[in-house]
């Protein structure tokens, strides 16, 4: 009885928020905007299948895995800084990890993909499918791990060291 009451009670708030949801995924506009022909043609395969397909790499593949430079790791299809090499760190997944990101220039979405809600990680000036946010990233600083694909970035070194 009571649980039948919070449904009710809770329902229009379920169903607001998907109302919203909905709208803002379609739309949603982003800065930098082309079509699909187009980013085919201008970005590497692996790159586009990641970008524009929500594709992901294999694990240990990626050019960015086990590479710890100093610099910053921009979106591949637009030159958004995205995450800091300070911010990167081994999580021995494969893949390349950041525990932070440039916030502003990331876009936190939910994809039920593999049939569960993860928050999936896009370039917000280019919509373009960057990888996941997990939860198990190291404690001592966010312990949050954005696992990213390393055909959605491009690495700029720092040149004044
Ligand atoms: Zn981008």
């Amino acid at each position: 009885m009571k649980k039948t009451l919070l449904t009710l009670l809770l329902l229009p708030f379920v169903v607001s928020c998907q109302t919203i949801k909905k709208e803002t995924r379609e739309k949603k506009k982003y800065a930098v905007e082309k079509t699909e022909a187009t980013w085919k043609k201008e970005l590497p395969e692996m790159t586009y299948f990641v970008l524009r397909q929500a594709g992901t790499e294999s694990p240990f593949t990626g050019e960015y895995d086990k590479f710890y430079e100093s610099g910053v790791y921009a979106c591949a299809a637009c030159k958004t800084k995205l995450y800091y090499s300070k911010d990167k760190y081994d999580s021995k997944s494969g893949w390349p990890s950041f525990d932070q990101g440039v916030d502003e220039n990331l876009e936190f979405d939910v994809d039920y993909k593999l049939g569960y809600a993860r928050t999936e990680l896009k370039c917000n000036t280019c919509g373009g499918h960057l990888g996941h946010m997990f939860n198990d990233g190291p404690r001592k600083t966010t312990g949050k791990r954005h696992c990213i694909n390393s055909a959605a970035l491009t690495f700029i070194p720092d040149t004044d060291e």
